[in-house]
This record gives structure tokens, sequence and C-alpha cells, in this order.
């Protein structure tokens, strides 16, 4: 089967200058550096990492909101032509964001109706009465009722806003939704409500989701696979189940280690040493040597690269059996 996405080495590199105003010299922040996947239909991949790693960046660079500095991304099998072009809008259509903040992407001024009809608006698809049933039928489709569609973005609650937001994602039937912290502004009894529907939404549309997220129990929970970033690049990618369950990675292991769980004895937790490098003087060898338990002479001089597992997970750690 074609995979739906494939991404191929993708980077995105930034030419800035380091050191004091008076002596400063250039150099290149590597926001991300060489990041490759395969998103296959219907399927969710997470993609985890603290702040700064380089995730909202990724996602970004799939759908074409920033340039690639190197690497290729193709859908169904075809090159992602240069931003802007006819070619490039037509595929486009079919990849779409879900912002983190539903008030922020809606505009507060326009009832939600007519925002959930734009994208048609903005395609030239349909006359004005068939963007309005399309819109009233999308509306249905993610829990919402006809009357929501007069109403403006500050009558609704914060669940029914990021409804509103994955409709206005689903008019242009895509095939693939890149959720950047879908329900991280959201209320915590209304996240699990959110996280179903996307689930329940997959299911009947065979809808792909590259879901970022720093709620790691959410990202177990909805993913068929999870992709773990240090400093721009995936430092362990495999089964959900697996890599929760026996971290390869010290950096994962002390991720995982945070995730709060509900025994009277709790999770011995891993506190790594130090903030993560600054991007422009990432460290030689292993960029996770500076904080890593485990590091040896090695980590300091060559930087692993990720390769399989006899499990079937990839895993970038000198040390990983
Ligand atoms: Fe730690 Fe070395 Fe593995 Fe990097 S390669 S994660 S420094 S053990």
């Amino acid at each position: 089967m074609t995979a739906l996405l494939e991404a191929e080495g993708l980077a995105r590199h930034y030419q800035v200058r380091k050191g004091s105003r008076l002596f400063s010299r250039p150099a290149t922040l590597r926001a991300v550096d060489g990041v490759s996947f395969t998103l296959q239909p219907g399927r969710t991949l997470g993609l985890v990492g603290e702040s700064g790693c380089g995730k909202t960046t990724t996602a970004k660079l799939v759908l074409g909101l920033l340039p690639l500095s190197a690497g290729e991304i193709r859908l169904q099998g075809e090159t992602l032509p240069k931003a802007g072009s006819t070619r490039w809008r037509e595929l486009r259509r079919t990849m779409q964001m879900v912002y983190q903040d539903p008030l922020a992407a809606l505009d507060r001024r326009i009832a939600v109706g007519r925002q959930v009809m734009e994208p048609l608006a903005i395609h030239t698809i349909g006359t004005p009465a068939e963007r309005r049933d399309k819109a009233l039928a999308i509306l249905e489709s993610v829990g919402l009722q006809a009357h929501h569609f007069a109403r403006y973005p500050h009558e609704l609650s914060g669940g029914q806003r990021q409804r509103i937001v994955l409709a206005r994602a689903l008019i242009l039937s895509p095939r693939l939704l890149v959720c950047d912290e879908p329900i991280s502004a959201l209320d915590v009894s209304i996240q699990a409500q959110v996280v179903n529907l996307l689930l329940a939404l997959q299911a009947k549309m065979g809808l792909a989701y590259l879901f970022i997220s720093h709620d790691l129990r959410m990202v177990r929970q909805v993913s068929h696979e999870v992709a773990v970033m240090y400093l721009g690049r995936i430092v362990e990618q495999g089964d959900p189940d697996r890599l929760f369950a026996a971290p390869a990675h010290p950096y994962t292991r002390a991720l995982v280690s945070a995730i709060p769980v509900a025994t009277r004895k709790g999770r011995q937790r891993l506190i790594l040493k130090g903030d993560p490098p600054n991007p422009i003087d990432v460290p030689s060898g292993c960029a996770f040597h500076e904080r890593c338990p485990i590091a040896v002479a090695r980590c300091r001089a060559e930087t692993p690269l990720l390769r399989p597992m006899a499990d079937g997970r990839h895993v970038a750690c000198h040390l990983a059996a």
C-alpha cells in the first residue's frame, strides 16, 4: 500500500549569529535536522518531546508553512512541489491543521458557520447554498447542531470551539490532520470528549493524524506509532505499548518516568541534569550526552544513528541493545 505521507530527511536550518554583538560570528540553528517518518491512511503518529525539540517545526514543514532546508515530502507517492504552486495548493487541501487554542484560531467577529464554510469559498467549491449544506453536515458530524451555525466563538464553550476548528479542518475532506497540542487549551473534563471525537472521525473517515502533544498518556492512547524528538532529531520511534513499557533511549526513559501512575508507590522519576542545550551549540557526538546518566566516552565523539532494534522500534543510542 502506498503511504499517505512520507517525510524523508526533513531539515529546517536558520543562519544566525552567535556571541556578543561586537564579536558575533555566523552559526547554524538546526531546528529540525534529518527527520524521517511514514504515515499510512487511518493511522496516527504521535510526536513527543520537550518544548523547542522541533515538533511544531516538523508539523509546519509537512504543511508547507515553512520552507525545507533539506529533505522531501511525498503525499501518496507524489513529491510535494514548491509551496504556492497550483499543484501544491491542490495537494495541500488533503492536509489540514488543528491548532492548540481554538479561540485564537477562530475570528471572534465572524459567525462560526461562515468560518466553517470559508475554505470552500477560498477554493471556489460549490454554490453558496451547497457550501451551507456541507457546513451544516460537517457541524453535525463533529457533534454540533444547526443552531450553532449562527453563533459567534465567544458564545461557545472551549470544547464546542475546538469542534468548530475541527469542522473547518474537515470541510475540504482532507486525508491527514496535523493536530498540534489539540487538547492542551481545554479543560480536563473536555479533553477526553475531543480525543474520543478524533478517534471516532478517524474510524469513520479513515483520517491519518500527526498528533503532537506534551500529554504522553494521551499520545499513548491515540497513537499507532510514537516518535520521540530531542534537539531536532528523532531519538526513538516505534510501537507505543513497547516504547512506553520499556523505553530504550535514556531520554525516552526520563520522559516516561514523569508520567504519573496510579499506584501507592508511584514510579521512580528520572530527573535529567540541566536544560536542553542551545540549538546553536549542539554538543558533539550524541546531542544528549551532557544530560545522559549512562554516557560513555564514545557518546562525546560519535553521533548515534537511528537504527532498528530486534523488536521493530528504532533507537539512536550507542548503548541501546
Ligand atoms: Fe546516552 Fe550515549 Fe546513548 Fe547518547 S548515545 S543517549 S549519550 S548512552
